[in-house]
């Protein structure tokens, strides 16, 4: 039973955003520093915030060069580049909002691994995506840089070329998330932990936001629940896909820095200081990884091991300290879903593993969105 005073100054909210992932706590701020006077609730189900926010591999990227190919074919030229924007201009406001040392920003480029036996066609078209980009980026960003295959200790008999994009960067995704947090709540923006929203029921005076045995009201609530959104709004067209990662301890004259991808972005790897941060693998097994379940597979997880060792590593030795799980949110093409459901309720998920970048963008743009609404 709520008292008089719970429910005259804690229940009540100008905005309640359900996720405390990145698009979640960002939408938060946002909102904070537009509308400071406004109070603003975040609700987060976990303990943490239990998604791929604090899960991911730090990647602040605009992608490989087969990637944008292949994304050119799915989506349309147009809608890449728009989305390659959406994500630098992310990238950016992220930086702007928390200062790079916040977020553990580095900028060492990325590079894509073109092995020898692999199918290259993508390679013919590395001029003309550039001429995609070159009005945005004032420059060429994807150029050949084969002789650096020695310098990062690659095996030259394995890797044939590597394909570097300028404008790539990381972050250190914990220092990122714990400092978004801080943030928020510097701007006093509330959040509640261990929340899971189960119904959401929108009447004439305000959005009723229910958990177990409790209800919040909010003149307008934000939805950044991601991979997760079917559990309230079932007919989202969104697969959910688990992706794994693990973290070497220190190795001492680590030759590789930046981030690198390879086998079409499906497998990824960085330096974060002396260790490699090394992940993928979900197309071995797309159907098993479409799942909200945290946990390791372990066919991928037994062909990670092997990369490291004869591709990312060889001759080095390792060893492996942590492995983990995240859950990212995917749909048929690459476009987020950015949603309004009503004047009081508006949706920002679907991030399609892309989501430090997106994230803070996605995030401006759902605030806007809801400036659209007469309420
Ligand atoms: C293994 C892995 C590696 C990745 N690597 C990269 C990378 O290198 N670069 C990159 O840009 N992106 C990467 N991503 C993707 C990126 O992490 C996501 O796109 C991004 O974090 C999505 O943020 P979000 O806030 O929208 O969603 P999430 O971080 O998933 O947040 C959603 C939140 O909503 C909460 N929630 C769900 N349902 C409810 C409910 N009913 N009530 C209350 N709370 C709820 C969840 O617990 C969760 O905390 C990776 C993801 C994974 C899993």
């Amino acid at each position: 039973m709520l008292s008089f005073w719970e429910k005259n100054s804690l229940i009540s909210y100008h905005h309640i955003i359900i996720g405390a992932g990145i698009t979640g706590l960002s939408t938060a701020c946002e909102l904070k520093e537009r509308f400071p006077d406004q109070s603003v609730l975040v609700l987060e189900r976990g303990i943490l915030p239990s998604g791929a926010s604090t899960k991911n591999a730090g990647f602040a990227c605009i992608g490989s060069l087969s990637e944008k190919v292949a994304d050119a074919k799915l989506m349309g030229k147009e809608n890449l580049i728009q989305l390659v924007i959406n994500r630098y201009e992310g990238l950016q406001l992220l930086r702007k909002r928390l200062g790079d040392e916040a977020i553990g920003f580095e900028s060492y480029g990325g590079y894509e691994l073109i092995f020898h036996e692999q199918e290259k066609d993508f390679l013919n078209q590395l001029e003309e995506v550039n001429t995609w980009f070159r009005p945005y980026f004032t420059k060429d960003i994807f150029s050949k840089q084969t002789h650096k295959i020695s310098h990062f200790g690659f095996d030259a008999n394995r890797v044939e070329t590597l394909v570097c994009n300028e404008v790539e960067g990381q972050v250190d995704t914990g220092r990122m998330m714990a400092s978004l947090w801080s943030y928020a709540q510097q701007l006093d923006v509330k959040i509640i932990c261990g929340a899971e929203v189960t119904q959401i029921d929108e009447r004439n005076d305000a959005v009723h936001v229910l958990l177990n045995n409790m209800e919040f009201l909010a003149q307008k609530i934000y939805l950044c629940t991601n991979a997760f959104t079917q559990s309230l709004f079932p007919n989202i067209e969104l697969k959910p896909g688990r992706g794994m990662v693990l973290a070497t301890a220190p190795i001492p004259n680590l030759k590789i820095k930046g981030i690198f991808f390879f086998d079409d972005g499906y497998y990824y790897f960085k330096n974060f200081e002396q260790r490699i941060i090394f992940g993928g693998g979900r197309n071995l097994d797309m159907q098993g990884e479409e799942t909200t379940n945290f946990g390791l597979n372990p066919k991928i997880q037994a062909q990670l091991h092997q990369y490291l060792k004869e591709v990312i590593l060889p001759n080095t030795h390792y060893t492996i300290e942590h492995e983990w799980s995240g859950i990212m949110a995917f749909g048929s093409d690459k476009t987020v879903c950015l949603k309004k459901i009503s004047d009081r309720q508006f949706m920002g998920v679907r991030l399609n593993g892309m989501g430090v970048a997106l994230g803070s963008k996605l995030a401006a743009d759902l605030v806007n969105l809801s400036l659209t609404s007469t309420i």
